[in-house]
Parts: C-alpha cells; structure tokens; sequence
C-alpha cells in the first residue's frame, strides 16, 4: 500500500518506489527558480544502484498481474491519476512555474491536457480495439492440408523506462504522453525525472503512487527516481527487467541511451524524440497575397514558450522574390518587437546564447532581427537567412537551436526549392503556406514531404500539437529515433504491445478475449473480416 503521504501536496525530496516513500541515498540534486538560477528547497535525493534494482525488481515482479488487469479497471486507474493531478491545485501550478519560468496559464492548459491524455487512453482501453483480436477459425476439412485454429492478441512489451522532458513538465513529464501509453498498455513504468523540474514530478508521481494504491494494483506499477549520476539513469535503460525506453530531450542525450538499449544482451527499443526544425514552406502565391499577415503569426509561433517546443518553426523556405521580401520586412519587425521570454534552465538558456552567437558569426548567415532581452536567463528572439545554395554546402545551418530562433532559406527557383527539401533530415512536422495558385507546385513535392516528416500542415504552424486518434507526433530520425510510431495521441499505445499468437490452443489456456462468443464483447477480426463486439 501507498504511503499516505504521497498525495498530499508537500514535496519531500523522496523518491517513490513501488508505492513507498523513501529517500534516495545517491547523491543530492535541488530544483532551480527558472527566473533567478536560486537553488529551491527541499533537495531530493538521487537513487542509488540498489534503490534503482528494487524499482525495477517490483516492476518486473508486478508486469503479470498488471497486464492482465480488466480493461476497465486500467481505464478507471487512469482516470484516477487524471483527477489526483487536477486535485493538487495550485500546489502543483505555483511549482511548476517556479520550476520552470512557464506562464500560469501555459501550464494550466498543460495540466488539462495532461489529464485529458490520460482519458483518452482510458477511452482506447474500453474500445478494446487496441488488442488488435483476430480469429482464424481452423478449417479441418481443408484441402491438401487442414488449417490450425490461429488467435492473436497484443500484449504488453514490459516495464518500460520513461525520461520525462524538460519543455514540457506535465504533459511530456511523469505522466504524460510515454507514461500514460505505457500504463495504457498495462506496462509498469519507473519515470527518471527530469532534473529541471523536481519538484513538479514528485507531486506529480505522489499522484500517480496513491492511483495505483486506491485501485488496489501491485505497488511496482509505477516508481519514479531522480538521478544525481547519469550513470543511474544508464543503468535503468540497462536494466535486463526493462523492455522499453520513452525519452524526449537532446540527440546527445536520445542517441547515448539507444546506444545502450542496443548494447545489451536484450536490445530493446527506444521511442527518443529529439530534435527537428519543422520547415515552414511559403509559397509564391501565398506570399503574394498576404505576406504581411503571416509575418505576424511566424513571429507568434516562433516565441510562444520562448521557443522551447519540438514543434518550434526553425527553418523559413521559400523562393526570392518581391512576396518573400515584403515577408522578410515584416517578419524583422515582428520578431525585433518581441519581448525576451525567461528559459526554462540556466543550462538551456546558454546553449541558446551558443547557437544564436555561432549562427550570427556564420560567414554565410545574415542576421535580420534580434528581439528584445530580458532577465538573466531570458531567450532573446532571433531570425537569421541564408541561400540555398550556402544552406545546402553547411550541414550544420540543419541543427536544431532549441529557443525562438529561425532561418530563413532563399531559394532560387522551384527546383532549388526541391533540392534543399530532399537535403533535409527527418522532421516532425512541416507547415505549407498556400494560395490557390500554389496547389499544383505543392501537389508535386508532397511524395517528398511524406518521405521527411510526420505531419504536413496547411495555414499555421507545427506548434500547438492537438491529442487524439489521428495525431502523429513523430517522424524520421532525428525527429525521433523511430519514426514508425508516435508520441501523441492514440496510436502511441503501439510502441508498448507486442503480438502473440495462439495456435490450436485449447479454451482453458486462451485469453479470455479470445474465447469463443467473444465474451468480453470486443471488437475482432473473424477471418480478417470485423465481427461486431
Ligand atoms: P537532455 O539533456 O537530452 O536531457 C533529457 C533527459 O535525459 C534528462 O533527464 C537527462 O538527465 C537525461 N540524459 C541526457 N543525456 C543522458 C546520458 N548521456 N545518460 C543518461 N541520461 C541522460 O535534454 P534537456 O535537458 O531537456 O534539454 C537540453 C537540450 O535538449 C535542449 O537545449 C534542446 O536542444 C534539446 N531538447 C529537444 C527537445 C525536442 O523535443 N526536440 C525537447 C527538449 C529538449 P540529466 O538531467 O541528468 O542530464
């Protein structure tokens, strides 16, 4: 059972092991005020080797019993931690803002969507179509050989590891989009936290520990730990109980952890979101007829959250011209106009100046409008341009900067155009700006653009990712590390299920979801045709 003070809103420094409080005894890490760089109390200590094996002992011991929980009381778990997360209050938004210099109300939509993602799996949990049930009925009587009597299911991969995002403390966080597929899937999850946001995780985790205790589930389904020593959080992704890793955060960061998923005895996979630029595409006819609008709307997008969304739009291309000079005009003004947004970390503020400072001394980059400063750790806006032709000859003018920064790309002509699109690495989104007159030239790169990114989108920009069933927030590396899958949305249940198939297995030892009657009134497929619930 659950310590009863993990709900209640005070933050310990403990970590929380399979439903227990306890403190961790590898080293000492402490939150950080986002807009002074002050130390916040308490400090929490890091786990050490042997606290980390118990965490991953009780997820391996609880992964049975979990996976084969009702769907309806995982569904119903979910909700839990959904109303336990709102239930914190203000104890929850005054530390989430203090941890990370986020809006009030930037991390109060994040919270709704936090919970709403969590409804959403438990929705996918009662549909039951996720299980992806299918019957072929055996055909003895078959000619020249009898067909086996053949059922599938997907089951749960294992506990799966989860490294929560910094730029997204609660809706890419303890639990957020990994944690809730993962739990969805019925995997135990033990979350390393990020250690830009400590305290934010605790109350969230506290509200996650006392979920799993009232609906009466096995403790090892959920741990989380903060690590001291990186060589902790390394440990974890070689843990031989660990069958999967969620991780949102750098390419150093994203690659160092596949590498040891893939040197283990067992290689597993890791679902690591990294980095992307998502190419903003304007094209003539849209320019023509309104450059001045989008101008302003780029600027907004460009800004919101300082720039620190994997969706941020890094990357302007478009063909010179009078339409992208009147944009380039009023884009300067928009972006000089900008206030100077607080970073979430002292550590990421500095990459930030890096970047901005290195792209501003590229020989081959103009510098078009700096935005204004701000406090110690504030992200000044920054819009830089370059040709294609110098685009194409520097790899690294591809990095993503991580902050409201953007390059714009000139392209001579269309085919400059294609040829700087094909240059690209792997994106998760790219925005099309388009008139009517543009259709056709769009129509012709768009086999282009399905092969780079996860999302195509008209009229506005990648940021503001919404939560549902179409939703791919993926796409080919580095977007993410495989972009077979996605982070958000519904579909994400998949990177934690695995198919096993049943042969010719009597009743007693099938899964109840695939007797005969279909008792559990799910949806299947009947010899590859869908038989109703
Ligand atoms: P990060 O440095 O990659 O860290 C993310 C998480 O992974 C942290 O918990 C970190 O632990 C852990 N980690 C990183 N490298 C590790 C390693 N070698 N071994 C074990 N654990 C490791 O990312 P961040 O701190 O969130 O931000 C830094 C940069 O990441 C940003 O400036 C930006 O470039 C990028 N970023 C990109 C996105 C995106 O969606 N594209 C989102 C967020 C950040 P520690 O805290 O111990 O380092």
């Amino acid at each position: 059972m659950a310590d009863t003070t993990l709900h209640s809103g005070t933050i310990s420094g403990d970590l929380l092991i399979a439903g227990h409080a306890e403190r961790g005894t590898g080293g000492v890490l402490r939150g950080v005020d986002a807009s002074s760089g002050a130390a916040l109390e308490p400090g929490f200590g890091g786990a050490s080797k042997a606290q980390l094996d118990a965490a991953c002992a009780a997820a391996w011991e609880a992964f049975d019993a979990y996976r084969e929980t009702g769907l309806e009381q995982r569904a119903a778990f979910l909700e839990h931690i959904a109303g336990n997360i709102l239930e914190l209050g203000d104890a929850l938004i005054d530390r989430c803002v203090a941890e990370t210099g986020l809006p009030r109300p930037r991390i109060e939509g994040e919270r709704a969507r936090t919970a709403g993602q969590l409804r959403l799996f438990a929705g996918v949990l009662r549909d039951g179509g996720f299980l992806d049930l299918r019957i072929d009925p055996a055909q003895p009587d078959r000619k020249p050989l009898p067909r086996v009597d053949l059922r599938l299911r997907n089951i749960a991969i294992g506990p799966v590891a989860v490294f929560g995002a910094s730029n997204f403390p609660l809706a890419f966080s303890v639990a957020g989009g990994d944690t809730a597929s993962a739990l969805a899937a019925g995997c135990p999850v033990i979350v390393k936290a990020h250690e830009a946001h400590p305290g934010t995780s605790e109350l969230v985790g506290g509200a996650i520990a006392e979920a799993v205790s009232a609906c009466g589930l096995p403790g090892g389904v959920f741990s989380l730990i903060f690590a001291e020593d990186r060589a902790i959080a390394q440990a974890l992704v070689a843990d031989p109980r660990i069958k999967a890793v969620g991780f949102t955060g750098s390419r150093a960061g994203g690659l160092a952890l596949m590498k040891i998923a893939q040197e283990r005895h067992e290689p597993i996979p890791v679902y690591a979101e990294m980095s992307s630029i998502n190419p903003v595409i304007l094209f003539e006819g849209a320019l023509a007829e309104r450059a001045a609008a989008i101008a302003p709307a780029f600027a907004a997008a460009l800004s919101m959250g300082a720039g620190q969304f994997c969706t941020n739009p890094g990357l302007i291309l478009a063909i010179d011209g009078p339409g992208l000079d009147r944009f380039l005009g009023a884009a300067a003004e928009a972006v000089a106009a900008l206030p100077g947004a607080g970073m979430l970390t002292p550590g990421i503020h500095a990459a930030y100046d890096r970047a901005t400072a290195s792209l501003a001394a590229h020989s081959q980059v103009a510098t078009l409008a700096r935005g204004k400063t701000g406090g110690t750790y504030a992200c000044q806006a920054a819009l830089f341009s370059t040709t294609a032709v110098d685009f194409l000859a520097h790899r690294t003018l591809q990095e993503e900067v991580f902050g409201a920064a953007s390059l714009v790309v000139r392209c001579a002509d269309i085919g400059s155009l294609h040829k700087v699109i094909e240059a690209l690495e792997g994106q998760l989104t790219v925005s099309l700006h388009l008139a009517e007159s543009d259709i056709e030239n769009a129509r012709l790169l768009m086999p282009l653009l399905e092969r780079k990114v996860g999302r195509i989108l008209a009229g506005g920009f990648g940021t503001g990712v919404e939560v549902g069933h179409a939703m791919v927030h993926g796409g080919p590396y580095p977007a993410t590390s495989d972009g077979r899958s996605t982070s958000v949305g519904s579909l994400a249940i998949h990177r934690f299920l695995r198919p096993v198939s049943y042969q010719d297995l009597p009743q007693a030892l099938l899964p109840e979801a695939l007797h005969d009657g279909n008792p559990l009134a799910l949806p299947r497929l009947l010899d590859g045709k869908a038989a109703a619930g």
